[in-house]
């Protein structure tokens, strides 16, 4: 059983919240369903409303530049949304809205059974956190800090960093995010990419 496709069935009739009437398409995730990274934003934007794929506007562009520079190509990491259908003028999600879809990134995650979890700007940050009991306070805070944490039958690591619009907005982010992506990468790639790295020995306990 491919338990992504089973949940991306489920989301592709959901009307579970009310954005799926203005929902061209819906925004699933896409990458490798291995993936050693899981990297999550908030909710579609218009160019991925419009082609059904995660991050391909302006803010993709920096995410997958980075990633390349960082060594690590797209098609290697998962990349998807709390939200599976974009909210209107691209306003934050709506506590219901989060309520409502979240299962599906929880199921997506369960899946991959991924190392890291990255999370892309506050409205991710703020959401994996609280999933584990923990407290955000701002992005320009907890950019950077590694959690080590367990749910769901895994140990993992939550990371987050800013989102790559506000590096759009704010130029002056951009250093911070491509050195947490860098960092990120570093500790996968200097280890084979194996299953089993130690990433404690990146980012200690
Ligand atoms: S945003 Fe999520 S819960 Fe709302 S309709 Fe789309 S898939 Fe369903």
């Amino acid at each position: 059983m491919n338990e992504l496709n089973d949940i991306e069935n489920e989301v592709r009739d959901c009307k579970k919240c009310g954005l799926w009437e203005d929902r061209n398409n819906y925004v699933f995730g896409e990458g490798d369903p291995n993936a050693e990274i899981v990297f999550v934003g908030e909710a579609p934007g218009r160019e991925e409303d419009k082609s059904g794929k995660p991050f391909i506007g302006s803010a993709g562009k920096v995410l997958s530049e980075t990633l390349e520079k960082a060594g690590l190509k797209r098609e290697d990491v998962y990349i998807t949304n709390i939200l599976k259908c974009r909210p209107p003028n691209n306003r934050d999600p709506l506590p219901e809205e989060v309520k409502s879809c979240s299962p599906y990134l929880i199921g997506q995650i369960e899946s991959i059974r991924p190392k890291v979890i990255v999370c892309l700007g506050k409205h991710a940050s703020s959401f994996i956190l609280e999933l584990f009991g923990l407290d955000f306070s701002s992005i320009s805070r907890d950019r950077g800090r590694v959690y080590k944490l367990s749910k769901w039958g895994l140990d993992l690591f939550v990371v987050p960093i800013y989102h790559p619009a506000a590096t759009l907005y704010r130029v002056q982010l951009k250093e911070s995010f491509e050195n947490d992506i860098r960092k990120i990468a570093e500790m996968l790639t200097s280890h084979g990419n194996s299953r089993n790295t130690t990433l404690d020995q990146f980012f200690g306990d």
